[in-house]
Order: C-alpha cells, then sequence, then structure tokens
C-alpha cells in the first residue's frame, strides 16, 4: 500500500467492536482484569493505551519499522532515545543541532558521564575523525536546522553498523512522507510531531520508531519506565493530523521550492538554504534519499539592520517559533532557537544576524510572496533612509 493511503486511513476501524472511522479516545486510566492471570491486553494507562496504541501502529508502519511509540513530546522522546546510553559512552552528533538536543546532551547527559562530539554529518570523514572507542551511536537531523545541512543517511548507517553503533535520525522535517531512515539503514527514527505530523500547530507530541523488536522492547521498557507517554486526546488529534500529511506536504514543498526561487533572484537577499536549489551542495544526497527538498528555507538579508523592521511589516506570515503547521511562521535563529550559543560558533555554522527561517505554510503563493516581498522592501527602503540622512 502507499503512504498516501496509509495516511488517510490511521485509525480507521482499529475498533473491531463498533467498526468506528475514527480511533476513539480511550480515557481510562486503568482496565479491569477478567480474572486472576487474565488481561484483556490492557492493563493501565502508561503501559499502554488503546488510543495510543492506534497511533504508535500507524507510526511504525509509516517508517517500516518494527515498533512505534508515542511521547508527551519531542524532547521527551529525544530523551528516551538517548537513555539508551550509560556512563563512559560517547555519541557523534550534527554539529547544527536542533537547540533542545543540544542542551539534553550537554546539560543533562554530560554531567552523567555521557559525552558527544558535535561535527558536519554531511561529511563522512569528520565523523570518522571524531570516532573514539566508546563511540556508540551517530545521531543526525538531515536537513538540519536552521542552514539545512545535508546527511548522507545510508553512508552513516553503514559507518556505523561496521562498527557495531546505532544510527539515529531525527527525521522531524522531511517526515515519513519524504524521507524513510530505516529503509536506508537507520534502527531508531525521531520526530517532533508537534511539527509537521500534527501540522496545525495545536498538538505538542513525540513519536519513535525502533527498526526491530529487539530494539523496540528496550525503547519501550524506557518508555514506560521514564513514563512521558502521550494522552489519548492529544494522541487522537495527531492521528486527526497525520491524515492530510501527505496533501500538506505536496503544498509546502511547492511553496517552499517558489519562495526559495524568488528570494535567490532578489540582490537584497545575499544567500538562501534550500535543498532544492541547484546551488545547494547536499542537493543530490537529498534527491537520493528523500521523496521531495521539504517546506523549510532558511535566508541572509544583505544588512542585518532590516531584520527587526521585516518582522514588523509582516502582515501574513507569523513571526512565531516552532515549524511544519499550515500556517507560514518566521523565525529569527540568532535570537530564538540558537541564542545560547555563543556568537562566533553559530557564525561559523552559518547562522549570522542576518539570517531568517521561513516555515513555508499551504497559503496561496502569491499572498505568501506580496507579505514577504513588502516586509523586505519596506524594511531595505528604512535601512538606506537611514543611511541617507
Ligand atoms: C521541535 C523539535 C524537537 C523538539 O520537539 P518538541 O515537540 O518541541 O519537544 C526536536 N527536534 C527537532 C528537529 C525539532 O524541530
Amino acid at each position: 500500500m502507499k503512504i498516501e493511503t496509509k495516511l488517510a486511513q490511521i485509525g480507521n476501524r482499529v475498533d473491531p467492536g463498533t467498526g468506528a472511522v475514527s480511533a476513539p479516545i480511550y480515557l481510562a486510566t486503568t482496565f479491569a482484569h477478567p480474572g486472576l492471570g487474565e488481561s484483556t491486553g490492557f492493563d493501565y494507562t502508561r503501559t499502554i493505551n488503546p488510543t495510543r496504541k492506534a497511533l504508535e501502529e500507524a507510526i511504525a508502519e509509516l517508517e517500516n519499522g518494527a515498533r512505534g511509540l508515542a511521547f508527551a513530546s519531542g524532547m521527551a522522546a529525544v530523551h528516551a532515545v538517548l537513555s539508551l546510553f550509560k556512563p563512559g559512552d560517547h555519541l557523534i552528533v550534527s554539529n547544527d543541532l536542533y537547540g533542545g538536543t543540544y542542551r539534553l546532551i550537554e546539560q543533562i547527559l554530560q554531567p552523567l558521564g555521557i559525552t558527544a562530539s558535535y561535527v558536519h554529518t554531511g561529511r563522512m570523514a569528520d565523523i570518522e575523525a571524531a570516532l573514539t572507542p566508546a563511540t556508540r551511536a551517530i545521531f543526525i537531523e538531515t536537513p538540519t536546522n536552521p542552514t539545512m545541512q545535508i546527511s548522507d543517511i545510508a553512508a552513516c548507517a553503514r559507518l556505523a553498523a561496521s562498527r557495531d553503533m546505532l544510527t539515529i535520525v531525527d527525521n522531524t522535517f522531511m517526515t515519513p512522507f519524504l524521507q524513510r531512515p530505516l529503509d536506508l539503514g537507520a534502527d531508531i527514527v525521531i520526530h517532533s510531531a508537534t511539527k509537521y505530523l500534527g501540522g496545525h500547530n495545536d498538538v505538542l507530541s513525540g513519536l519513535v520508531v525502533a527498526k526491530d523488536a529487539e530494539l523496540g522492547e528496550r525503547l519501550y521498557f524506557l518508555q514506560n519506565s521514564i513514563g512521558a507517554v502521550l494522552g489519548a486526546h492529544d494522541s487522537w488529534l495527531l492521528m486527526r493530523g497525520m491524515k492530510t500529511l501527505a496533501l500538506r506536504m505536496e503544498r509546502h514543498i511547492q511553496n517552499a521550492y517558489a519562495i526559495a526561487c524568488w528570494l535567490d533572484a532578489r540582490d537584497d537577499i545575499t544567500e538562501v538554504y534550500y535543498p532544492g536549489l541547484d546551488t545547494h551542495p547536499g542537493r543530490d544526497i537529498c534527491q537520493k534519499q528523500s521523496a521531495g527538498f521539504g517546506g523549510m528555507v532558511s535566508f541572509d538579508v544583505i544588512d542585518a539592520r532590516m531584520v527587526p523592521h521585516i518582522l514588523a511589516h509582516l502582515r501574513l506570515i507569523t513571526f512565531a517559533e516552532s515549524l511544519g503547521g499550515v500556517e507560514s511562521l518566521m523565525t529569527y535563529p540568532a535570537r530564538q532557537t540558537h541564542f545560547d550559543i555563543p556568537e562566533d560558533v553559530r557564525n561559523a555554522i552559518g547562522v549570522t544576524d542576518r539570517l531568517l527561517r521561513l516555515s513555508v505554510g499551504i497559503e496561496h503563493i502569491g499572498d505568501l510572496i506580496d507579505d514577504l516581498g513588502a516586509a523586505i522592501d519596506y524594511a531595505k527602503d528604512k535601512v538606506l533612509e537611514h543611511a541617507r540622512s
């Protein structure tokens, strides 16, 4: 079955008693035992819940994995996965990593004796140079946020497998509709489902998928033991969003490509980061491993003083953190997501004071370009006027 079909059918007829087309929301925290030593398959809701189970089976099927697990947030999902490691273990991690994952590793795992090296995971030589006898995993995001670096998932997975290490991919930006890391040899996939999978900026959630049953069982043990599971209401809301993922992604990609080309042609925009542009260094690998280039575009304006004026003058696009929803959002990484990273480190990976990140929504492309164009023109006039006076 094709993925569009699997998505549309999520939760349909999972309740054989009623034949409900939408998965029922089971709020019960506990379930009656038919007798001593007997179970309906459900006992306590942290351990297993019928609504969450429908979601977990759906994401496992979408990612072609053996086991899916749903968490209260993307960070809870990352935390459960990184709880596989123990003191003395070392990780190799993408250097342009989601800020929350960086903070978790540096401020929570590092004091427990788990260390990480941050490298450009698009360069295999850089990964090899960072390997130590204690390295247990490669953790990648591809594309990265906000500079859209691309890593070769299959190459990372081959290297990891040859040294008995795990390959973990945060697939939030691409979703299983565009990229399925387990098919490329990865062991574990993580999602902040708050983003594209939910798709409507209204549910916080995280998902994990394990390649095989043994790894799935270890992760399930951690999910149940740590306890940051997704509630029944939110599980239902997430399934509701996921049903339209294919349609939404197609429009996100179409709009993002049009905006990237439009920005690229302007002389007041000095750099455009979008993996679908011919000039993007990761384009070929992205095309090889993904069914599309995604809906995220970052760009540098010619003068950092334009940024506050652009943000103040947007009328349609919302100045807000997060991404992946139907509404377009603009972020200023240097002052928001990457604020805690020292300026020289930030600049080295391209997160300068001139960089803006756009999560391109599914609105009409003409309206998006009108809004962005008016804001950039206004900002340029303001800054030039200021320079003249
Ligand atoms: C948002 C995000 C996370 C964290 O997810 P939450 O749902 O906000 O906890 C992790 N990884 C990536 C790539 C993200 O964009």
